[in-house]
């Protein structure tokens, strides 16, 4: 990984290899009515500030409950550049940012947090680094003052379980804020898979990936839409999605616990044809039983989940329901 730049340098559209006439930016939002307004203010100083060229900007309302949707409508009202994708009801935020992309027509994409965790300034050097033929862009967080210590070692003790266990590596403390190329994007969409770790799909299509650093700052308003059950359940998903050890662990601790009972049985027979002494009481037999109980339980929830997903997978149904589309050219996709 590249070393935390002094300076984030401002782009050079000179250099630049590629050439954008339209920037999507697609931002999910669930129940954001708080920070709305400030998010909507703060990406057009900043976009407005940073391209010479156009960008459209991408809302997706994931089934909100609160007053985002009339919110949204307004903030579309008085600017045409602003999109509004709304589902059908709430999908989580990796399908809502699926949602996006698939409405997005520019040739690149940005997908950023409704809460502007995550500075949308880096955009200007995303779009840079793009320029000079990176793919994939993606935002590297370099402090996390603004999340509990629980929180903070859970995910790190995540990434690197997730990097020993999974076929791919996925950078160390990144999120969704990544600005993709459209050849990327494509491959994204392309992958028709319902439990979307989008980070992990990304580093797994390949291509150009380069981080940008920046210092993750506390939400602008609002509670986070990520309760620890449902960090718990992505962290889960994203395993089980790009691994296949979980299930070789089965074959593993079979053989360990085989090796381990047999080495027993053949110590208690050696013991008993070679003195006279015979292991007995059923405090030993209990362990065993119990042991191995809890293994083949375990692995059997494992290949239920695993069943789960092929099940969940092979029902193909779409990713999501749109229930109206706001702001987008008549003649669009
Ligand atoms: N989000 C969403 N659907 C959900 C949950 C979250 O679209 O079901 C959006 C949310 O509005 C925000 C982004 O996903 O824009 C990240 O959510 P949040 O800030 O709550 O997560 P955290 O930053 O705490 O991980
Ligand atoms: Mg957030």
């Amino acid at each position: 990984m590249n070393e935390r730049p002094e300076t984030n340098p401002l782009p050079n559209f000179e250099t630049g290899d590629r050439t954008c006439s339209l920037l999507s930016v697609v931002i999910p939002c669930f129940n954001e009515e708080e920070v709305l307004l400030k998010t909507h203010r703060r990406l057009i100083d900043i976009l407005e500030a940073a391209l010479d060229h156009a960008f459209e900007l991408i809302y997706v309302d994931d089934g909100s409950l609160d007053t985002t949707l009339d919110i949204l409508r307004e903030i579309q009202g008085a600017d045409a550049r602003v999109r509004i994708v709304v589902l059908s009801r709430n999908f989580g935020q990796q399908i809502a940012l699926t949602a996006g992309l698939h409405n997005a027509a520019g040739e690149a994409a940005v997908v950023i947090d409704a809460d502007i965790q995550n500075p949308p300034e880096v955009i200007r050097e995303m779009l840079s680094r793009w320029q000079r033929n990176a793919d994939v862009v993606y935002g590297t967080r370099t402090q996390r003052d603004s999340e509990t210590t629980f929180k903070y070692i859970m995910a790190r003790i995540f990434y690197r379980i997730f990097n020993c266990l999974a076929d791919i590596d996925i950078p160390l403390d990144t999120s969704e804020f990544r600005l993709m190329d459209r050849a990327v994007v494509d491959a994204v969409l392309a992958l028709p898979e319902r439990d979307r770790f989008t980070r992990g799909i990304v580093v797994w299509t390949g291509f150009r990936q380069e981080p940008v650093f920046f210092d993750r700052i506390p939400r602008a308003a609002g509670e986070t839409k990520w309760p620890l059950r449902d960090l718990l359940s992505l962290a889960v998903d994203s395993f089980l999605s790009f691994s296949l050890t979980p299930l070789r662990l089965a074959m593993w601790l079979g053989l360990f616990s085989t090796g381990l009972a047999l080495s027993g049985a053949l110590y208690a027979v050696g013991l008993r044809l070679l003195t006279n002494v015979w292991i007995s009481g059923w405090a030993l037999l209990f362990i065993v039983v119990l042991f191995l109980g809890g293994v083949q339980l375990v692995l059997l929830g494992v290949l239920g989940d695993y069943t789960g997903r092929i099940y969940r997978e092979a029902k193909l149904r779409p990713l999501y329901f749109v229930r109206e589309r706001l702001g987008f050219p008549s003649i669009s996709r």
